[in-house]
């Protein structure tokens, strides 16, 4: 379900929760509104929030070589969002613009607090066989994505919690739990198209992929209940090919570049699935 079309039907549902059955003989008695032709706004553009591992006190993975994660991540991202900036389709906003240390959960409340509609988090892997290399997509497993509307959904956790656009604390239990559900469920489903659509780019972009390159973790960064969100390994830096190819400019561009057709088809197909 697209995320526009969910959020209508979750307005729906808390529309008629909030007025019970007996609303009609309410509105009978509404004095009619005149309607006044308002001028169709311009198409927003959409917020992208960027997330590069890592940070300060924390390097991330290390390279045979010395490199750091957290700074050729950054690097990548920095490109990544000059690329997406270009024609003002999109805003761009990283979970940190510097050097810094910023918890798992934190780089997720920024990016629902600014209402992003697109959740990228950026990494390079390590792994103690040198010879695996490659990148891979990572989208939130259906346990833990269980386990996060559960625990959103609990009464004691829901006292800042908004949903797609609803306070979850004005909402009786039954209500809660559905709007966190099917929020969840969608989202879910938007992200596993986002990095089916990334692993795809790559491919055709002739970056080097794992084998099985779409897989689901438990990472906290992909817990939003309604940003689509894919963690996205960009290679491994325990490899030496790899680790070399991520400090090289071109590589870095190449890598940004694929990103940047990855989140325009994503929303291209958005809107296709709007207009059918
Ligand atoms: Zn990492």
């Amino acid at each position: 379900m697209a995320a526009p079309y969910r959020r209508n039907v979750i307005a729906g549902l808390v529309g008629l929760a909030a007025c019970g059955f007996g609303a009609p003989a309410v509105w009978a008695n509404q004095p009619v509104k005149k309607s006044i032709a308002k001028p169709t706004p311009l198409p927003k553009s959409k917020l992208v929030f960027l997330d590069p591992g890592h940070g300060g006190r924390d390097p991330g993975a290390l390279g045979v070589r010395g490199t750091q994660e957290k700074v050729v991540v950054m690097a990548i991202a920095r490109e990544l969002q000059r690329d997406l900036q270009v024609g003002g389709r999109y805003r761009v906003l990283l979970t940190r613009a510097s050097d810094s240390f910023v918890a798992l959960r934190e780089r997720v409340a920024r990016a629902q607090a600014a209402k992003a509609d697109l959740f990228l988090s950026l990494h390079a892997d390590s792994h103690p066989d040198s010879d695996v290399r490659g990148a891979s997509v990572y989208t939130l497993s259906e346990d833990a994505s269980d386990r996060e509307a559960a625990a959103l959904a609990a009464r004691e956790n829901r006292a800042d919690a908004v949903v797609s656009g609803v306070r979850l604390a004005d909402q009786p239990d039954n209500v809660a739990r559905t709007l966190v559900a099917m929020s969840q469920r969608g989202t879910v489903n938007d992200s596993r198209r986002l990095a089916d659509t990334i692993v795809r780019t790559f491919g055709s972009s002739g970056v080097r992929l794992l084998p099985r390159t779409h897989r689901q973790a438990g990472f906290a960064v992909l817990t939003s209940p309604d940003i689509p969100a894919a963690l996205v390994e960009l290679g491994y830096l325990s490899n030496p090919q790899d680790e070399k190819l991520l400090t090289v400019r071109q590589h870095q561009i190449a890598l940004a570049r694929a990103l940047r057709a990855s989140v325009d088809a994503h929303f291209g197909a958005g809107i296709a699935t709007r207009k059918a």
